[in-house]
């Protein structure tokens, strides 16, 4: 399906709204927009498209979860705060987990090549986009490396461009709710190539639209990761998909890290992304005067819900 809307459409309703995540989905394959120095698209030129690309790839313009989850997964969500994941497990290395995820993804040719943030600059708050082809050239990362969102998805781009086929990338949930927009759509692009899906949990990213943002989890994402609350050495994964699921077993079976557990205690991230839930539904209820569908709920009202 295909919104016929465009730009000038994705400005007033998404960038001057101030909704926007700053992740680079609108302009990835597009030659019309550029990011400015904190990651905010700027349009350079109006273009003839009455359906654009830019407006049907964001994740901000709309965002239909169930369709997307049933397209990606073949499931709906049982858990309503971390979205569908199939397993949870507890690792620990003295190794990054997020460097052994990406070298065993290397290895096992599942990437020829990654997309990683690196930070650009914390005034304005902005990450962009790394293409590296070499595990060894691969940073150190945790999750601190995406603390700031940025436009990555422009790197996904980069890498198609470049020739490369089966591209990862580590991202914070935005990007993915982008990705997965992009690639359960019409429209035909390079995101195609974009093959291994690895966020970082997130509970703000630094851009203006984080406020209106309802995604802790990383929930369309083959593998989310979070360290949060643990010991060194010690990470939080969720596998959501098959691809995620042969990541971790080759990890295991090179005893590249240890599983501590195969039923971890969920319920800190649930905390975490029920309250950021609840927090960004009020401000976009906010944002809409408690307009939901056919109701229109007074700030008393919406104050008692949330
Ligand atoms: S949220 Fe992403 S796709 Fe939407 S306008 Fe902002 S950068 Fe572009
Ligand atoms: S809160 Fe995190 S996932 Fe949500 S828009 Fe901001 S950076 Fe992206």
């Amino acid at each position: 399906m295909k919104t016929e809307k465009s730009s000038p459409d994705l400005e007033t309703e998404v960038v001057f709204a101030g909704l926007c995540a700053h992740c680079g989905c609108c302009g990835a394959f597009c030659p019309h927009i550029e990011y400015q120095q904190d990651g905010l698209p700027q349009i350079l030129d109006a273009c003839n498209e009455t359906v654009g690309q830019c407006y049907n790839s964001c994740p901000r313009t709309s965002l239909d979860i169930s369709n997307i989850e049933q397209k990606m997964f073949g499931h709906l969500r049982e858990d309503e705060s971390l979205g569908y994941f199939t397993k949870s497990i507890l690792v620990k290395s003295k190794n990054s987990i997020l460097n052994i995820l990406i070298d065993t993804a290397f290895k096992h040719s599942l990437i020829d090549s990654i997309v990683v943030p690196e930070n650009q600059s914390k005034k304005p708050v902005n990450n962009i986009p790394k293409v590296i082809e070499k595990s060894k050239d691969v940073p150190k990362l945790t999750s601190r490396n995406i603390d700031y969102t940025g436009p990555l998805v422009t790197g996904v781009n980069a890498a198609y461009t470049a020739g490369f086929k089966s591209v990862g990338l580590v991202g914070n949930p935005c990007h993915f709710q982008g990705i997965a927009k992009m690639q359960n759509s019409d429209f035909r692009s390079g995101i195609s190539v974009q093959s291994l899906k690895i966020a970082i949990m997130c509970a703000a990213g630094g851009a203006t639209g984080c406020i209106y943002c309802i995604d802790y989890a990383g929930e369309f994402s083959d593998i989310s990761y979070s360290d949060i609350g643990l010991d060194d050495n010690q990470a939080l994964l969720l596998i959501r998909t098959k691809n995620g699921q042969d990541l971790v077993d080759f990890a295991a079976k090179n005893k590249s890290f240890e599983i501590i557990s195969e039923s971890p205690d969920l319920s800190k991230i649930q905390d975490l992304a029920n309250k950021k839930k609840t927090r960004n539904i009020n401000n976009l209820l906010k944002l809409q005067n408690g307009k939901i569908g056919y109701l229109e709920l007074n700030g008393k009202t919406l104050s008692a819900l949330f």
